[in-house]
C-alpha cells in the first residue's frame, strides 16, 4: 500500500518515492538506510530519521531499511556506542533483519573504487599540509588555487597511493583528494579529500588499515554496494550532494542512489549534538549517556518514555525541507498521552507530613478497592490499606488557605481518594523551625470510600499513604537540562544549565502496591505525574524517575497570580 492511501499527507519525500515508484526508476524497489557514526550515543535528533528511513521501509511493500555503521574515523569510534545504537534502534520498535552493515566492510571495495579514480586521472596524491590545504582551497568569495601536486601523473599517484597505504608514511604526510574543480562554487567541490593517513586501530578493522576513507567518498559508494534506492539525510550535506553526485557518476556504479535532504530535528530547551553531548558526559555535568535528564534515546528509555510515544511524536513533526524548532511540550504530550493508557496508577506521597484521625479505631485496618486504571477496567484493581495515621504532601495543607485553595486547612473538610472524607481540627508546629509536625482531623464514616449521601460538596480530593503500611522510596524529580529554550544562545551551552534540573526525594512514602517493582516498570503517581522505576533501585529501596508531570493546575493558578500582583 502507498502511504498516500494510508495517510492523507504525505511528506514530500514520499511524494518522490511515489514518483520514482510509477516511474519504475528502482525497477520497484525502495531502500533506506539509517546511517549512525558510532562515536556517540543516539539521541531525539536520530530518532526522527530512524522513524523516517524505517518508516519509509514499512510503510512500501517493497521497502526494504539498512542499518549501517559510518564507521570510518577510528579516532572517535568505540565499540560501546555501536552496542549502544543497535540496542536503541531495537528499542524503538524497528527491524533490520539481516541487513546490518558497517562501512568498515567495504574498505577493500573503496580502495580499488579510488584506484579506479587514479587511473582515470580523477584523483591525486597531494603533499600539502592540512594548513595548506584550506589556504589554497580560497573562500566563498574567492576561487582556489591548484595544488602543486595536482598534476602528479597516473603512475606517481598509483604508487604514493600505494604506499599510503602499506604504511611508508607518517600520519597526514599525503592525502588522497579527487581531481575536481578548485573554483568550484561549492568548497566541498574543491579538489575534496577522500583519503587520508591515519596510524590508528579500528574498532573492527584493527591494525589491518592506516588509510581511511572519508565521508563524502564512502557515503555514497556503500549506498550504491548496498543498492540502497533513497539516501536521505539532513539538510547540511546539501552541498554535499554535488560531490555525491560526482563520484556515482564519475565511477559509473551499477546502482545509481540519489541522496534527498529534510530538515534535522531540533528542540527548544535540548541540544542534539553528540559532541556537545559528549561534553555534558565526559565533564561530569550528567551522570552519563543515559542520564534522564539527557534527550538521548537511552536516557528517555530510563526516565520511562515509551518507544510508541517517540515514534508518535515524530509522526506528529513531520518531514519538512526547511529547518525549525520544535516545542518540547509535543514530546512531553506525546509521552503523557501514551502513560495515560499504560501506567497503573498508585499513591505516593513525595514530601510527607503526618495527618492522625483521632475518630478513627486505633489498631483498624481496611481494605479499598481502586481501578490500577480508571479508564481502562482491564487494567485490574488492586487494595489500598487505610489506617489511623496516614502521609499527606506538605503543600496540601494551608494554616491560612489563600483563595481558590481548596486542600486542607484548619476546620475544611477535604476528600482522601479511595476513602473517606476528613476535616482538620487542629495541627502542630515544630517550635524551632515553624514546620508543620501532625496534622489532627476527624473522620466521617459515612463517607466510606470517598462519597457523602447528604450531597454537601468536598472540593479537594487528596491522595494519601497509610503509615503502617507505607514502603520508603526515592524519587528523582526532573526539570530541564537547560534554562534557556535555545541553549547556545550566543554563550557556551554549559552558561545555561539549569542548577535545579535535578531534585532528590529521599523520603517519599508510597502505597504498598509498589513492592516489587522491576526497573523499567511504570506508574501514574496520582496527582503527581509519570514516574518509572530506575535500574538504581535495590531490595531494600526502590527508586523513581519522575517521567513527566501532569498538568498541575494549581501551580499553574498561583503563578499566574503572582504574576498579576507584581
Ligand atoms: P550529531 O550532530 O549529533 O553528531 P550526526 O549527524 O553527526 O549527529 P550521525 O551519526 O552521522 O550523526 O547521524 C546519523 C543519521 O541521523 C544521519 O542521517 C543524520 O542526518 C541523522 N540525524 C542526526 N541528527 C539529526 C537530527 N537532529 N534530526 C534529524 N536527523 C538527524
Ligand atoms: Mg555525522
Amino acid at each position: 500500500m502507498l502511504p498516500e492511501e494510508k495517510n492523507a499527507a504525505v511528506d514530500f519525500i514520499r511524494q518522490k518515492i511515489n514518483e520514482d515508484l510509477e516511474k519504475n526508476t528502482y525497477g520497484g524497489r525502495i531502500h533506506t538506510r539509517f546511517p549512525p557514526e558510532p562515536n556517540g550515543y543516539l539521541h531525539i535528533g536520530h530518532a526522527k530519521s530512524i522513524c523516517l528511513n524505517f518508516g519509509i521501509a514499512d510503510d512500501y511493500e517493497s521497502g526494504s531499511c539498512n542499518l549501517r555503521f559510518d564507521d570510518t574515523n577510528p579516532a572517535r569510534e568505540e565499540t560501546e556506542y555501536v552496542e549502544s545504537i543497535i540496542e536503541d534502534v531495537k528499542w524503538l520498535g524497528f527491524d533490520w533483519e539481516d541487513k546490518l552493515f558497517y562501512a568498515s566492510d567495504y574498505f577493500d571495495r573503496l580502495y580499488n573504487y579510488a584506484v579506479q579514480l587514479i587511473k582515470m586521472g580523477k584523483a591525486y596524491v597531494c603533499s600539502l599540509t592540512g594548513d595548506q590545504i584550506r589556504e589554497y582551497r580560497g573562500t566563498l568569495k574567492e576561487p582556489g588555487k591548484n595544488s602543486p601536486y595536482r598534476n602528479r601523473t597516473i603512475e606517481e599517484n598509483l604508487e604514493l597511493f600505494e604506499k599510503m597505504k602499506s604504511g611508508e608514511f607518517k600520519t597526514a604526510e599525503h592525502v588522497l583528494r579527487a581531481k575536481i574543480d578548485m573554483a568550484h562554487p561549492y568548497m566541498v567541490m574543491r579538489d575534496p579529500v577522500i583519503y587520508r593517513i591515519l596510524h590508528q586501530d579500528h574498532h573492527r578493522t584493527g591494525q589491518k588499515w592506516c588509510i581511511y576513507p572519508l565521508y563524502d567518498f564512502t557515503h555514497c559508494l556503500s549506498d550504491a554496494i548496498e543498492g540502497i534506492t533513497h539516501s536521505l539525510c539532513t539538510l547540511e550535506f546539501e552541498n554535499n550532494r554535488a560531490i555525491y553526485d560526482w563520484v556515482l557518476d564519475t565511477l559509473q556504479t551499477e546502482n545509481r542512489p540519489q541522496q534527498i535532504e529534510f530538515a534535522r530535528l531540533n528542540l527548544n530547551y535540548t541540544i542534539v549534538s553528540k559532541r556537545k553531548l559528549l561534553t555534558l558526559v565526559n565533564e561530569g555535568i550528567v551522570s552519563g549517556w543515559n542520564d534522564p535528564r539527557m534527550l538521548t534515546i537511552s536516557g528517555m528509555r530510563r526516565r520511562g518514555y515509551t518507544p510508541e510515544s517517540i515514534r508518535n511524536f515524530c509522526d506528529r513533526i513531520g518531514i519538512a525541507k526547511s529547518n525549525s524548532v520544535v516545542d518540547i511540550a509535543l514530546l512531553e504530550f506525546c509521552v503523557r498521552e501514551h502513560l495515560n493508557k499504560i501506567a497503573d496508577r498508585i499513591m505516593v506521597v513525595l514530601d510527607p507530613v503526618k495527618v492522625i484521625i483521632d475518630n478513627y479505631p486505633d489498631d483498624q485496618v481496611e481494605e479499598f478497592d481502586a481501578d490500577n486504571n480508571p479508564e481502562y477496567p482491564e487494567a485490574g484493581k488492586r487494595k489500598v490499606p487505610f489506617s489511623k495515621t496516614i502521609f499527606i504532601e506538605r503543600e496540601d495543607f494551608r494554616e491560612e488557605p489563600p483563595g481558590k485553595f481548596f486542600r486542607l486547612a484548619p476546620g475544611r473538610e477535604v476528600r482522601l481518594k479511595h476513602a473517606y472524607y476528613i476535616k482538620c481540627e487542629s495541627f502542630l508546629k515544630d517550635e524551632n523551625t515553624g514546620e508543620i509536625k501532625e496534622i489532627h482531623c476527624s473522620y466521617d464514616p459515612a463517607s466510606r470510600g470517598g462519597w457523602s449521601d447528604d450531597g454537601r460538596k468536598v472540593k479537594g480530593t487528596l491522595h494519601w499513604v497509610s503509615e503502617k503500611h507505607a514502603h520508603n522510596v526515592e524519587v528523582r524529580v526532573y526539570d530541564r537540562l537547560f534554562i534557556k529554550e535555545d541553549p547556545e544562545d550566543g554563550v557556551d551551552f554549559r552558561d545555561n544549565l539549569n542548577p535545579e534540573s535535578l531534585k532528590v526525594l529521599n523520603n517519599c512514602m508510597a502505597e504498598p502496591g509498589i513492592a516489587g517493582s522491576e526497573p523499567g516498570k511504570r506508574f501514574q503517581f496520582l496527582r503527581k505525574g509519570y514516574f518509572c522505576v530506575d535500574p538504581d533501585s535495590s531490595s531494600d529501596k526502590l527508586v523513581f524517575n519522575q517521567t513527566v508531570t501532569l498538568r498541575d493546575t494549581w501551580a499553574k493558578i498561583e503563578k499566574s497570580s503572582n504574576k498579576q500582583n507584581k
